[in-house]
């Protein structure tokens, strides 16, 4: 099994509910972020006859660690303190096995892994492994004022959202094949993996 998000990118107003309740859960300090929500833009004005119009795209995405199947930060970190599990699939660090090098910071396209410069090593998003063990769901997706966000087993949330790994502004998802599914935003180019949402 393995756990994954989805994110209902299309319907997002980049309140950011979500980035505050998992800093507050994590206590993190200033600087530092677990989960994120980003802007995407692009576009601008372009002629058409003799009038400009524009063709601007702007949206927002929350986006944290994806507990990928192909994790970089797994294989590049030289003591073996981050790590896969092997029944959930959730990426973990043992705080006690990190020398605080940041290969994982370099090699992930997520920039999910943070540095904590506090205690010279790195930690982020581990899906709130507590909440989940006790039979409660991840901060972020109790906190969404929308409830755009879901986690669970990725193909049991492929079989209810559908969804993308991939839309304009995000890593190749071929990289690292991250565990997540995003329904993408209006005007936004993605691509077809795992179809569409219902
Ligand atoms: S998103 Fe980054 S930190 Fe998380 S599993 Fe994938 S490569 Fe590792
Ligand atoms: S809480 Fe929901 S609406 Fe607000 S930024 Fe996060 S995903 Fe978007």
């Amino acid at each position: 099994m393995q756990y994954g998000f989805f994110i209902d990118a299309k319907y997002c107003a980049g309140c950011k509910t979500c980035q505050i309740a998992c800093k507050d859960r994590a206590s993190l300090e200033v600087g530092q972020l677990f989960r994120k929500v980003v802007n995407y833009e692009d576009g601008g004005w372009v002629q058409r006859g003799e009038g400009w119009v524009h063709n601007v795209t702007s949206y927002w995405f929350s986006i944290s660690c994806n507990h990928c199947a192909d994790p970089a930060c797994v294989y590049v970190c030289p003591t073996g303190a981050m790590y896969k599990r092997s029944d959930n699939g959730l990426v973990l660090v043992n705080q006690d096995d990190c020398v605080g090098c940041q290969s994982c910071v370099w090699a992930c396209p997520y920039d999910a892994p943070q540095y904590n410069p506090e205690v010279g090593r790195v930690h982020k998003c581990d899906g709130c492994i507590d909440r989940v063990e006790a039979g409660q769901r991840p901060v972020c997706v109790d906190a969404c004022p929308y409830q755009l966000i879901d986690f669970g087993d990725i193909e049991e949330l492929r079989a209810k959202h559908g969804g993308t790994a991939w839309v304009q502004g995000l890593a190749d998802p071929s990289r690292t094949r991250p565990s997540l599914l995003v329904n993408p935003p209006t005007g936004a180019i993605s691509s077809p993996i795992g179809g569409s949402r219902k």
